[in-house]
């Protein structure tokens, strides 16, 4: 075996005409780009058992990490290298980081489910390594390939498999890949040092260990989080910076979420602060159609389709705040959802504004819990996945 070094020293040395006499087993390296192994250095001092037990007794969402993280450095001139599964531990970050400063990161979110069996499951996960390009394409942070993504989230949930939740109460474990500029550098432009992380940490639900509860939301039309030509569609921290201001304006009226309307027109409701929006008009689901200031969840787009395989008909359309607020007054909308994978499907009890309260006829809606349960089944393996949407890690 090559250690890290090697491999990466190698990749330089080798010429792409293929004449360089490489050693038999890095043959390829002359003609495909180098797939980062992410080979693990253990760690010493992991949770003992009794530690874990507790932890996975009351999880909380996201109070305890792991015992190990993925880590790779890129450099402008030279790509990655560095990549390893390693002991979980804070950043040493030089404080001109540029990160700090410009806020250039990226992250993504997802999930590794543990079946009845103990095999262990991830759920679409090529879409987050896409999306996680696109962001980064959008943020003027280096491509990861898909392949290498993979490799690191792979191997990180199979190093600590043992901090895999059993799936009661929907208990999974949160997997949040990151990208950041941490060149030390003031002058602006894109860092060309730059740090790939991938963190996991046991996860209860999100919003009530005690099962699904109808949340208020709190309609903001004095914020944005996003504009035509902004970073809407980007996962990337700023939306959340961003987005904050109008949360706790939220929580001053009892709502747990914000929702946020179009900036320059305040002509469509857009998505809340880190989740989709779908509301259920005359037994049809609507969902904000993708403009570009909406971030394209995985979640949105596995429920459409979930929708579709149970014969609900669905709709990416507009959808103004007046019809919203007039069609849940009038009883044709009668049920709505945020969702997202941290929190999954989310019920709406009721919208508040700034002038009225709207609240739905059917806040734990048949249809809104049906497309739930389907959903969850599929990716906790009780119900047959029929678009190959599981991917197996153990
Ligand atoms: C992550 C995110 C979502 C949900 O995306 P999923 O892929 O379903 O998890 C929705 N909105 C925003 C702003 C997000 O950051």
């Amino acid at each position: 075996m090559l250690n890290q070094s090697t491999h990466h020293r190698l990749r330089h040395f080798c010429p792409s005409n293929g004449k360089h006499a490489c050693r038999q087993p890095i043959r390829w390296h002359y003609y495909l780009p180098m797939a980062l192994q992410f080979g693990l250095t253990p760690n010493t001092a992991p949770a003992s058992e009794e530690q874990l037990a507790n932890i996975l007794a009351d999880p909380g969402f996201c109070d305890y990490y792991t015992d190990h993280m993925a880590l790779a450095t890129w450099k402008d001139g030279e790509g990655w290298f560095d990549d390893g599964i390693v002991p979980f531990a804070p950043f040493q970050l030089h404080p001109a980081a540029a990160v700090l400063h410009y806020g250039q990161e990226i992250f993504e979110g997802m999930k590794a489910y543990r079946w009845a069996d103990d095999s262990i499951w991830l759920f679409r996960p090529e879409e987050n390594a896409k999306r996680f390009n696109q962001s980064a394409r959008r943020m003027m942070l280096p491509q990861i390939p898909t392949a290498d993504f993979m490799t690191a989230v792979e191997r990180l949930v199979a190093t600590d498999s043992r901090w895999v939740p059993q799936g009661a109460g929907e208990q999974t474990l949160y997997i949040r890949p990151i990208m950041f500029a941490s060149e030390a550098y003031l002058g602006v432009r894109a860092a060309k040092v730059c740090t790939f992380c991938v963190i996991a940490a046991p996860a209860a639900m999100y919003f009530s260990k005690d099962g699904v509860k109808p949340v208020d939301i709190w309609i903001t039309d004095e914020y944005a989080r996003a504009g035509i030509g902004g970073t809407g569609s980007a996962k990337c921290g700023g939306n959340y910076a961003a987005s904050l201001i109008a949360q706790y304006e939220g929580y001053e009226q009892d709502c747990a979420q914000v929702l946020f309307i179009e900036a320059s027109n305040k002509d469509r409701v857009e998505e809340f602060g880190g989740m989709n929006l779908f509301v259920l008009k005359d037994g049809k689901l609507l969902t904000p159609a993708l403009t570009g200031t909406i971030l394209d969840g995985i979640t949105r787009r596995s429920i459409i389709q979930v929708a579709a395989d149970l014969g609900i008909p669905t709709a990416e359309c507009r959808i103004t705040p007046d019809d919203l607020y007039s069609f849940v007054q009038d009883g044709s909308i009668t049920e709505a959802f945020s969702c997202g994978t941290a929190a999954v499907i989310t019920p709406v009890n009721a919208f508040k504004t700034k002038q009225a309260q709207y609240q739905l006829a059917q806040p734990l809606g048949a249809v809104t819990m049906a497309i739930r349960e389907r959903l969850v089944g599929i990716q906790f393996g009780h119900v047959e996945d029929t678009h190959s949407w599981m991917q197996r890690v153990v």
